[in-house]
This record gives C-alpha cells, structure tokens and sequence, in this order.
C-alpha cells in the first residue's frame, strides 16, 4: 500500500506501527490493541488515515460528563478549576483588559470557560460554539454569552478579538480547513488560542485512538503557519500538560520546523518500557492510581491482576473500565497502589497505609 500524504502539506510520510492498546477519550476504554498512523517527513504532524466521526460529542451521556476540570495546585492544597487558570491566564498573557471584545470558544462544552471570562471582561460579547446542544446549560443563559451551534458558526458576522480551540483541534477531521475558517471570524490583530495536551509531557496521550492528528509542539505550529498564522508559545506552570500556542494572522510568516522531531516514537519507546516493567510486576493483585490514561494503560496490561483504580479528586466516580474506584484513605497496609504518573508529589500527597510502586 502506498504511504498516504499529509492532511497537512501534502507531503510524503512514514508509516508507523503501533504494538501498543489506544484509548477513547472519553471513558478511556480500550479501542485496539495495534495500529497505524502516519507521519509528514515534512511538517511532521502524525495523523490517522481514519474518517474521525465525532459522533460521542453529541450524546447525552457525554454531554452531561462533559465537566470542568478540578486541579491541585501543587505546593498548596488548594483545589480550583481549569477554566479558573485558563481565564486568569488569557487575562494575564494575551489579552489584556479591553472594552468591546468579541471572544468565540469553539468546543467550548458547558461554558465553564466562557462563564469564568465573562466576569473578567464584562462588557465583551462571548459566543460558545460545540457540535452538541449544550443550549440548556447556565452560562448560556446569560445575556452576554451565546451558544451557537457548529454547522451554524458561518452564519456568524463578528469579527472576533480572541477565538479558542482547547482541547479540539486534535478531533477535526479536516483542521486546516477549519483553521481558514476560523482566520474569517478574526480581526486583523486578533489572537487565536490553540490548546492541545503536550504528548512530551504526559506521553499516555500518544495512545489516544479517537483523534485525526497528534500534533507535537512543533507540528501545531507548522500546522498554524501553514494556514497563514504566526505562532508563539507560552509557558505554564499550573497546567503542565497542556500546550498554549497563540497564534495570529501573517500570510508572510515563515515559522518552519523542518527538523525530524521524534517526540512521538521516543514516546512510544518509553511506554513500551513502562509495560515491560508492569509486567514484571511480582504481587497477584494490584490497584491503579488515577482514572486517566495512564491508569486505563496499566490496567490493560495487568488485565485480571488489576483490582480497580483509587482516585479520591474524584469522589463522585465509581466505576472506571468497570472495575471499582476507591478512595485511597480506606486501604490497608497489604494492598499495593501502581502510579503510573510522572508527578509523583501532586497524587500522594495524601497520606496511604499501601505501598505504592511508581512506574516512573
Ligand atoms: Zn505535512
């Protein structure tokens, strides 16, 4: 079979074959055990040559679970939420306080986002685009936000000061379209944030079967200049994991990253590594720290040497892969907790009688 061109510049690529489970993003159920995706020599993007549907974002039970993020600040013990850091952020870092803005988030869920920015610029205008109705939910009841509904955002004649993609451009079948479609709905100087899970740092991501693309922090940036973008990214610290890339409107911008970027097949190399350790693993039973990826990966190498998952920033969460969720407070000294993550002090900062193995 001939190697597919890139979605993206229409290159040649690389075919490379994954020996390893991929997940859904959403219950984070085992999808395939091998696959395939192909890699641009050129701008680098990894893609799938998969028709991505996007069909579970319009179901009731996604939308309903559909719920922000609650964080533990590392140092203190202080819960918030991600739509808290990510306003705080926008204020602090890309637009500062102006009057009469026009901000667009597309994927923009039950408008945790929208709700938390609406009180910093009061007098904006926030519109929330998604494929699901997510009409009913309270920030879109108030009078400055809007919800909008996908196939309706060309109807849209704003132009718009800031528009967001979090967590959304990996899902679009077709993302250099939607980003000239996007490069309409701005003004000249306005900014387009793109937020992505950074792959470098939480590698699990790599394994993510439901999306189109798994950009690196360089492959999203070609993808931007690509479309006509000039791109910057910035730093955080209370997000971690994610990618921040700002980007504005240049035709004549000539951001390239041509070199080999092989943070995708590092990462694969170090996940086959972690699974060589689980399965080397002595006890007969064993229980998994977390409900994410990382836990849904251990838990499909023990197999039935996994006796359910311990989250307790999730209380309300009792089953993950149908197995049980626990609290870790209640466990005893016998039993032993496998962490799979790379931040060892923001999960057991509370006090457990088990033993904990930390895979990293
Ligand atoms: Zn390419």
């Amino acid at each position: 079979m001939k190697n597919k061109k890139c979605i993206i510049c229409a290159n040649k690529t690389i075919k490379l074959k994954i020996n390893l489970p991929t997940f859904e993003h959403v219950n984070f159920n085992t999808i395939s055990s091998r696959s395939i995706l192909f890699k641009c020599s050129n701008c680098n993007m990894i893609f799938t040559n998969k028709k991505i549907t996007n069909n579970i974002f319009i179901k009731t039970n996604y939308i309903n679970n559909n719920n922000d993020r609650i964080i533990k600040l590392n140092k203190k013990r202080f819960l918030t939420s991600r739509s808290k850091i990510l306003s705080n952020f926008i204020l602090k870092n890309i637009l500062k306080k102006k009057t009469n803005l026009n901000i667009l988030e597309i994927g923009s869920g039950k408008g945790y986002l929208l709700e938390k920015l609406s009180k910093i610029y009061k007098r904006a205008n926030l519109y929330g685009c998604e494929i699901g109705n997510y009409s009913k939910f309270k920030p879109y009841l108030k009078k400055n936000i809007t919800f909008i509904k996908k196939n309706k955002l060309n109807f849209l004649d704003r132009n718009f000061d800031l528009i967001i993609l979090s967590h959304t451009i990996n899902y679009f079948q077709n993302p250099s379209q939607e980003l000239n479609g996007y490069k309409k709905l701005l003004k000249k100087d306005g900014n387009l944030v793109v937020i992505s899970p950074d792959i470098s740092k939480n590698i699990f991501y790599t394994l993510m079967a439901d999306q189109k693309i798994i950009p690196t922090k360089n492959s999203l940036r070609n993808l931007l200049s690509f479309s006509g973008f000039s791109t910057f990214l910035i730093n955080n610290t209370e997000i971690p994991n994610e990618l921040i890339c700002v980007a504005k409107i240049n035709p004549k911008n000539n951001f390239f990253f041509k070199k080999n970027d092989r943070i995708v097949e590092n990462n694969l190399n170090k996940i086959k590594l972690i699974k060589n350790k689980i399965l080397k693993l002595k006890p007969k039973e064993l229980l998994i720290l977390g409900t994410n990826i990382n836990s849904a990966f251990i838990d499909q190498i023990l197999n039935t040497r996994s006796l359910g998952f311990i989250d307790d920033l999730y209380v309300k969460k009792k089953y993950f892969r149908d197995k049980k969720v626990m609290n870790k407070k209640y466990l005893n000294e016998d039993e032993i907790l496998v962490n799979g993550y790379n931040e060892k002090k923001i999960y057991i900062s509370n006090k457990t009688k088990a033993k904990i193995i930390n895979l990293f």
